[in-house]
């Protein structure tokens, strides 16, 4: 019993939020030397609310959630939020995010902070879920980890000797915007032949249909009786699955693409440990293995020695987790 109260006295709370294009998760965090757990959550569609009503809902949902948490006499510490978008992380303040409009220089810290009297922290999605996987999950232990997120977009987060690197205007990690091809198609950043705009999971479901429509065999074709648009990536990964050529063709080609900018990032970094999370990193050894394979072809050799590239621990938890232990860092920091 003593051991069990001594375990609740060492546990620290926090609410976290993943602020993303279709759906705003939040969670009361408890954290301890077992690990995270997510005490309560709740959810609701990122577009059924305009700015201001997004906020006040938030504001309702961190309040609950922190009354909650006092009524069992456990103290809240504080929120983290993550958005897809730039953040200046100091300030709180959202330059702008990329898939939700209206959110253009918001002040999102002082406008929670004033409402929920807890201290609030923002900062950008794949930064923390960096943090996360760094503090709590498969890179824990390591002081040098590049986190990439591959989904709609393609997101990056570095720990640098044990801490989150931002850059001087908080925009480091932009690892999808990398150039795989000077001269390709344009990318919404305004750039051309970024990673992005070939191994989104737009993009990868984009290609796949050009080419069944040209005719490609693959059991899909069947699968879909023409409305190839229709297709998703769950279809791909079962059929790669099932040995179809054309799929398994298709995850190699995205698992190359990424392995050509991960090499990079290995040769200029010279990370211990690249974790790899997202939507498209579902398809598990379908593109992991090419890009371990890609990396250790291209990157120098004494930059793989003992380099492991793993998938996240957390996944789509991995923002929300991140958000949380943000505030942990920063509260305790002080
Ligand atoms: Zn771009």
């Amino acid at each position: 019993m003593a051991q069990e109260e001594q375990k609740l006295a060492t546990s620290r709370y926090a609410i976290g939020v993943d602020f993303g294009g279709t759906f705003v998760k939040l969670a009361l965090l408890r954290f301890s030397e077992k690990g995270v757990k997510i005490e309560k959550f709740s959810s609701f569609p990122t577009k059924d609310y305009q700015r201001d009503a997004l906020s006040d809902q938030l504001v309702i949902r961190i309040i609950k959630f922190k009354a909650e948490s006092t009524y069992k006499g456990n103290r809240v510490r504080g929120v983290g939020i993550g958005m897809p978008g730039r953040i200046d992380f100091n300030q709180g303040m959202v330059f702008d995010l990329t898939n939700v409009p209206g959110w253009k220089n918001v002040h999102l810290k002082e406008v929670l902070q004033n409402k929920v009297k807890i201290p609030v922290f923002v900062d950008n999605d794949a930064n923390l879920m960096a943090l996360a996987e760094s503090k709590f999950g498969a890179a824990r232990g390591y002081k040098h980890c590049v986190c990439v997120t591959m989904g709609t977009g393609i997101g990056g987060g570095l720990i640098i000797n044990g801490k989150l690197y931002r850059g001087m205007n908080f925009a480091a990690g932009e690892i999808g915007h990398m150039t795989l091809n000077e001269n390709g198609p344009m990318c919404v950043c305004g750039g051309r032949g970024c990673a992005e705009r070939y191994i989104g999971n737009r993009f990868i479901l984009e290609e796949a249909m050009r080419q069944l429509r040209r005719g490609a065999r693959s059991i899909l074709r069947e699968q879909l009786r023409n409305k190839f648009y229709n297709l998703t990536l769950e279809m791909l990964t079962q059929a790669a699955r099932k040995k179809d050529e054309f799929s398994l063709m298709i995850w190699q080609e995205v698992g190359n693409h990424m392995g050509v900018v991960l090499a990079d990032v290995v040769n200029f970094l010279n990370p211990e440990i690249i974790v790899i999370g997202g939507g498209v990193a579902n398809a598990g050894a379908l593109i992991m293995d090419p890009i371990r394979r890609v990396v250790r072809e291209r990157a120098f050799q004494v930059s793989c020695r003992n380099l492991k590239i793993v998938p996240s621990k957390f996944r789509e938890k991995a923002g929300i987790i991140g958000a949380g232990a943000l505030v942990l860092t920063e509260v305790e920091k002080k």
